[in-house]
């Protein structure tokens, strides 16, 4: 069964990955890897920094197949905010409660009509690197509109912020089935399932 190290230790991606992936794949984390830090994410893109995570861990275990990513959401009303500052919104080291409590004051400090419609995506960059190499890149985004109530308590993140294009309610309230249908990493999991199949030998 081929392997796959993806770069990170946030427990929901990799459940979220290794269920994009299904059985014909032996999925593992970082929390495997303890030893392994990823170098400071210095990129001012999605895809620079999922580089740098691939890379990262790649230096570490040359030998692995190594999938990181790097995704965020991005609010038009602020300009693209939170981007690629996501995971450190209220600061280094927020959790993400705290960065959703950051979000949500800042949509309410925005000078526009309540009524105006909050629009706004998730993207996903994926880097697959092997021996320090970077074999492929894919992207994924799903649009959608940001809510100034939280929503549900499923998911991680911003989830219970946002409601996907065609849905009443937020990721946070969707099930797992339906976020990992139409969410940004499914969207840029699904192109690199494809070169996946197409390049690496079982
Ligand atoms: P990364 O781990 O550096 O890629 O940071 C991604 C950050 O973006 C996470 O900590 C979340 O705050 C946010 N994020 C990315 N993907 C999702 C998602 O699927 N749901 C909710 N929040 C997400």
């Amino acid at each position: 069964m081929p392997e796959l190290l993806f770069a990170t230790s946030n427990a929901h991606k990799t459940l979220e990955v290794a269920a994009m992936l299904g059985a014909g794949w032996q999925v593992h984390s970082l929390r495997a890897y303890p030893e392994v830090t990823l170098p400071e994410e210095t990129g001012t893109t999605f895809e620079a920094n999922a580089i740098i995570k691939a890379q990262g861990a790649s230096s570490a275990l040359p030998s692995f197949l190594i999938l990181a990513d790097d995704s965020g959401l991005e609010v038009d009303a602020l300009q693209g905010e939170p981007g690629v500052w996501s995971a450190r919104y209220a600061g280094e080291g927020a959790s993400d409660a705290d960065n959703r409590e950051k979000l949500k004051a800042s949509l309410r400090a925005l000078p526009t009509p309540p009524d105006t419609p909050l629009t706004g995506r998730f993207r996903c960059c994926l880097a697959l690197v092997k021996n320090g190499q970077v074999l492929h890149v894919t992207h994924g985004a799903v649009e959608g509109h940001l809510r100034l109530q939280e929503q549900g308590t499923g998911g991680f993140g911003y989830d219970a912020l946002f409601q996907p294009i065609g849905y009443e309610d937020t990721f946070g309230l969707l099930s797992a089935e339906v976020k990992n249908s139409l969410s940004h990493r499914a969207r840029a999991m699904a192109e690199m399932q494809t070169w996946l199949n197409e390049n690496i030998q079982a």
